[in-house]
Parts: C-alpha cells; sequence; structure tokens
C-alpha cells in the first residue's frame, strides 16, 4: 500500500509505494537521509479532504478578484473571494492581495 511520507531529517514530503517499514534500505531523501516516517496526518485527515473536496481542499469556481480566475481553484487561495473557512474575503484581505500583485507585477 501505498504510503505518504515525510523525511525525519528536512520533512521533505514524498510518496513510497510500500510503508517505511518493509524496506531494509530506505530511499533516500535530495538531502541524503534514508529515514522516513508515515505522514499520519496526511493519511487520517487531508487524503478524505482531497477526495471529498473539503476543508482546505474545497473546490471553489467563483471568478476572482483583480484577477480573473477562469478555472477551478482551491478556496481560499489568492485572487479567491472566499477564505477557507467559505467566508466572503473582507476588504483588508482583498487590499493585501491587491498589493503583493502589484509588488509582484514591479518586482
Ligand atoms: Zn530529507
Ligand atoms: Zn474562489
Amino acid at each position: 500500500m501505498k504510503r505518504h511520507t515525510r523525511c525525519r531529517s528536512c520533512g521533505r514530503r514524498r510518496k513510497l509505494p510500500r510503508h517505511p517499514d518493509e524496506y531494509l534500505t530506505q530511499p533516500r531523501c535530495q538531502c541524503g537521509a534514508r529515514s522516513w516516517r508515515v505522514d499520519s496526518y496526511r493519511h487520517r485527515v487531508e487524503l478524505k479532504q482531497i477526495r471529498k473536496g473539503l476543508g482546505r481542499y474545497a473546490r471553489c469556481y467563483c471568478s476572482g478578484h483583480a484577477l480573473v480566475l477562469g478555472y477551478p481553484h482551491r478556496r481560499g487561495s489568492a485572487w479567491c473571494c472566499y477564505q477557507g473557512s467559505g467566508e466572503p474575503k473582507t476588504l483588508e484581505q482583498y487590499a493585501a492581495e491587491q498589493k503583493r500583485f502589484e509588488d509582484e507585477r514591479i518586482g
């Protein structure tokens, strides 16, 4: 069974084909370590949310503000009109994102 794991050394995420304990020699991480732990939070909580499109993984089809989001995106992401909780974003949040957009365009 595939396992979502994290490197014990640097915290990098990786999907392994088997449970880390089943390896005689675990695959090497980009940081050089060979020590992976199962990311149980990802299995227990996040994968269910991803499959059902809940929580942070809720899909949103709004048209966005400042920049037109013409594609489904994660609710609460930049330019989305909503917060992750489903509440509309506040004017302060709009302004902060607008400012970031202008900073990025100039910088
Ligand atoms: Zn690592
Ligand atoms: Zn949206």
